[in-house]
């Protein structure tokens, strides 16, 4: 099946539903990207920023929204700020910071979400709720106008135990209802719950996802 066909059939599945799907095309070459771009798609995600950067380069011409999805390092900011439509993974007011700084110097606002910790491994980055609430409520924090918080991100336990994968976005769904009544209530920006990917996409769907991060689904194997 050709990239186009695994992107319509993903559409057909999420007929009628408003939801983002973010292309992850890492380790993928230009000609794929290429190819999705062919077919209308111009939403693409990378998970590190020196491959972020690279494509960005030689895709300058197209009209793409990039978003990086990996984790973040704050030395890496500086690259990929002059582009970045939107950082998945914020998880320390210290990236946030660095991200803000960097924007500004382009005179851009850069969307975020805040990652939170919803698997049981230690090897995946992210905040827990206090964490999070502390960032939000902090001085600094109030002093960032070149960053705009849209919402939370989270990857489940890569497990075959589907219920356990639900119940970590049913977590993920929680917490952001708590920040969102906390402190976005009458911000009509912050609405985003970006998890799913290829394995667990339709589990995230039916648990309130707004953006699904897909990669293998749309272009294959890696
Ligand atoms: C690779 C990656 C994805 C997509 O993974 P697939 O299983 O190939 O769909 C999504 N999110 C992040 C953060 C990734 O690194």
């Amino acid at each position: 099946m050709s990239i186009c066909d695994n992107l319509e059939n993903l559409k057909r599945l999420l007929s009628g539903k408003d939801i983002c799907v973010v292309a992850v095309s890492k380790t993928k070459p230009i000609e794929k990207i290429v190819e999705l771009l062919d077919c209308g798609h111009n939403i693409l995600g990378e998970n590190k920023a020196q491959e972020l950067v690279a494509k960005y380069e030689k895709l300058k011409e197209k009209s793409i929204e990039w978003h990086m999805v990996g984790h973040m390092q704050r030395n890496k900011v500086k690259y990929i700020a002059p582009f970045v439509s939107m950082i998945h993974s914020v998880d320390s007011l210290k990236l946030l910071k660095e991200i803000n700084k960097q924007a500004k110097k382009h005179n851009r606002v850069i969307k975020c979400l805040l990652q939170f910790h919803i698997a049981d491994e230690d090897s995946k980055f992210g905040l827990n709720l206090d964490e999070c609430k502390n960032i939000l409520k902090s001085e600094e924090f109030s002093t960032l106008n070149n960053v705009k918080i849209c919402g939370v991100m989270g990857m489940a336990t890569f497990t075959s135990n589907l219920s356990q994968v639900r119940q970590e976005f049913k977590s993920l769904k929680k917490q952001y209802e708590v920040i969102k009544s906390e402190f976005f209530a009458n911000d009509n920006e912050f609405k985003e719950i970006s998890m799913g990917m290829t394995n667990d996409w339709e589990i995230a769907v039916d648990e309130g996802a707004t953006i699904i991060r897909i990669g293998t689904l749309i272009f294959g194997k890696r």
